[in-house]
């Protein structure tokens, strides 16, 4: 085989209309200068991102085989080569330390974009977990998107769009990645064996997070989190049903947060590789009774008026507090 031919990596078939959409802005010069790529960890985050900053930086960009509407990179120019050995002088990688990214690294970045590229035409930077930017930083990083410099392209990358800044999303052009989840999840539920007897239904419909009002509305993003610590609080036992009930009754959102965190930590159970933190406390046995009585808690609300809503509220609460109490004993 000569040495130019590079067998091109089976990439998921989910981000092919992303990879459309994104050579056909690259080929018409209309890449946006920020993209924000948003899915669960196994996604396909990371590999959407590699090829998009590959083929922005190669000198010979290329249809891939048989799919003449997504380009990629030569893999054998200047440019690939030293992407691939990480001394591409034009890209900058910024994998958050720990857990924050600090102002110091997002003040480096836009100094680095403000650069004339030296190989090729972009500058470009991929932020990983975006999500974990300290506030500093986030602010460092809305003024570089305010007022982006010519040829430069910021990837970022995150599994939790409710902990960027909505004034971050909003100057991002979003992609959310939805795999087959529906599928895959649920053959790795009935895999081991937990979900598969209550025939829980798990729909796509908690990934397509576009529309929601926590991610464009500040107020509304800050009582998300806060309702969120709270739950997550509550689960490991720092804080008492009344306080839950509380924050239940506080905001008309608040059923669909709970039924959209536990599943998500449901699927967290099912992801390799995925933040430890939840998945050694929380069993996926527990999670999923909790998610059955949510989704009959949100069903029974829904069919009664608003005046009952304190009441169903607390019903569920105490189901809630039934089930965690099960696991404990
Ligand atoms: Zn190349």
């Amino acid at each position: 085989m000569p040495h130019h031919m590079i067998i091109t990596p089976k990439m998921n078939t989910w981000l092919r209309s992303d990879q459309q959409l994104l050579s056909h802005q690259f080929t018409q010069n209309i890449l946006p200068h920020a993209i924000l790529v948003n899915g669960v960890t196994g996604a396909g985050k990371l590999e959407l991102a590699q090829w998009l900053l590959h083929l922005l930086n190669c000198q010979q960009p290329q249809p891939i085989h048989n799919e003449l509407d997504i380009l990629q990179s030569c893999g054998h120019c200047k440019s690939c080569l030293l992407l691939k050995s990480k001394t591409y002088p034009d890209h900058l990688n910024l994998i958050p330390e720990k857990n924050s990214l600090g102002v110091d690294d997002i003040r480096h970045a836009n100094s680095f974009l403000q650069k004339t590229a030296y190989l090729g035409k972009f500058k470009t930077v991929l932020i990983d977990n975006a999500q974990k930017m300290t506030q500093a930083a986030a602010n460092a990083l809305l003024k570089t998107l305010e007022e982006p410099s010519d040829n430069s392209v910021i990837v970022l990358l995150t599994n939790d769009i409710e902990n960027l800044l909505p004034t971050i999303v909003s100057r991002c052009r979003v992609f959310n990645i939805r795999p087959n989840v529906g599928d895959a999840l649920l053959q790795g539920m009935s895999d081991s064996q937990c979900i598969s007897e209550s025939g829980v239904e798990v729909n796509n419909n908690f990934i397509n997070l576009t529309q929601l009002p926590e991610l464009t509305d500040k107020v509304t993003n800050e009582a998300f989190q806060t309702f969120k610590e709270c739950y997550l609080n509550y689960l490991h036992g720092q804080l008492v049903e009344t306080q839950l009930l509380q924050q239940l009754l506080d905001s008309q959102h608040a059923l669909r947060w709970l039924e959209q965190i536990t599943v998500n930590l449901l699927r967290e159970q099912f992801i390799v590789q995925s933040d430890a933190t939840n998945k050694e406390i929380l069993s996926p046995e527990l999670l999923n009774k909790l998610y059955k009585v949510i989704i009959n808690g949100c069903k029974v609300i829904k069919s009664y008026t608003q005046a009952n809503k304190q009441f169903v509220c607390e019903q569920l609460i105490m189901a809630i507090s039934d089930v965690i109490n099960m696991q404990e004993s």
